[in-house]
């Protein structure tokens, strides 16, 4: 490796309880590669992180099949009106919105979602992601309910916790259900697909080991795949991008828009999407020197990064 460079980045909001992102670059003869891995992960739970930043950084991906990929915006659990300019400011035609948030009540979902239809047209794609947050009747209840309200779902993303209730949920539902949270290591998708959990897979491509790797994930369990993101940089959201990029077929808006999450990035030119549309990189994007200098980690941060990338890259030999 020729260069770690370790940032900590700025968040708008508070995602999975952290304000900050912190992440190591690391240069290879191919470009940058992100390891990004949460910080409550151990290097065994690393390691696929670390393969997919070694590949983009030394082996460079394999070629794209389309040059465009649609993203969905997201809408956090606000208030109608919130929702509907978030919606009509995105330009997106897929809308992910929030429900089932820990504090509020089903017509709060109701009114999002209806307020999010109205934003979109009838053409525009609603789907929406419970994060676990429904028990099986709990789900059924509310699926059922929302997709009234918003003439139709595209999918629900992950009404429940368990993939045992995930199952439970798409037999008593017509509107798909997409795995997420249940599909975090390279094992997962297919003890989903073979419970007959989901219709559609939600796959990250740095948990999965990167795009080789996820492609073969995708080709196993065979379902239709959404491509998401870990809230990476520039960097790591274009390896997802050449994953979107690269899968045979891609029927859904994927969930790689979410450079907008960080208030700083490492690249000049973040990858914003324009009217819920993003280019298919060939290469990861370079940092700025400059940016990398603004956004540093302190030394500490940067030991503790450095120490667990070479731990989790002497698993390798
Ligand atoms: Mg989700």
């Amino acid at each position: 490796m020729s260069g770690v460079s370790v940032v900590a980045l700025p968040m708008r909001t508070r995602f999975r309880g952290i304000t900050t992102r912190e992440l190591a670059l690391v240069e290879g003869p191919a470009g940058w590669g992100e390891f990004c891995p949460f910080v409550e992960y151990d290097d065994a739970e690393a390691l696929a992180w670390w393969r997919c930043a070694r590949e983009a950084a030394h082996d460079g991906w394999p070629a794209p099949v389309r040059e465009r990929v649609e993203v969905n915006t997201t809408v956090p659990a606000v208030g109608p009106e919130d929702a509907h300019r978030m919606v009509r400011a995105s330009g997106a035609r897929t809308a992910k919105v929030k429900v089932a948030e820990k504090g509020q009540d089903a017509g709060q979902d109701l009114a999002r979602v209806e307020a999010v239809r109205d934003a979109l047209g009838p053409d525009g794609r609603v789907r929406v992601d419970a994060n676990g947050g429904w028990d099986v009747d709990g789900a059924v209840a509310a699926i059922t309910a929302l997709a009234r309200a918003a003439g139709g779902l595209e999918y629900v993303e992950q009404p429940c916790a368990s993939v045992d209730e995930l199952a439970a949920v798409r037999r008593r539902v017509d509107v798909p259900v997409a795995a997420d949270e249940s599909i975090r290591r390279a094992e997962d998708p297919l003890r989903v697909a073979r419970a007959g959990a989901a219709d559609v897979a939600v796959l990250k491509v740095a948990p999965l080991g990167g795009v080789r790797a996820a492609l073969r994930v995708a080709e196993e369990i065979g379902l239709p795949c959404v491509v998401s993101s870990a809230v990476e940089s520039s960097v790591g959201l274009a390896a997802g991008l050449a994953l979107a990029g690269a899968l045979p077929e891609l029927p859904y808006a994927c969930g790689l828009g979410t450079a907008d999450l960080l208030a700083g990035d490492v690249v000049t030119t973040p990858l914003h999407p324009a009217a819920g549309v993003l280019d298919v990189p060939r290469r990861p994007p370079e940092p700025d020197p400059a940016l990398l200098a603004r956004y540093a980690a302190d030394p500490d941060t940067r030991d503790r990064w450095t120490a667990r990338l070479a731990r989790v890259q002497a698993r390798e030999s």
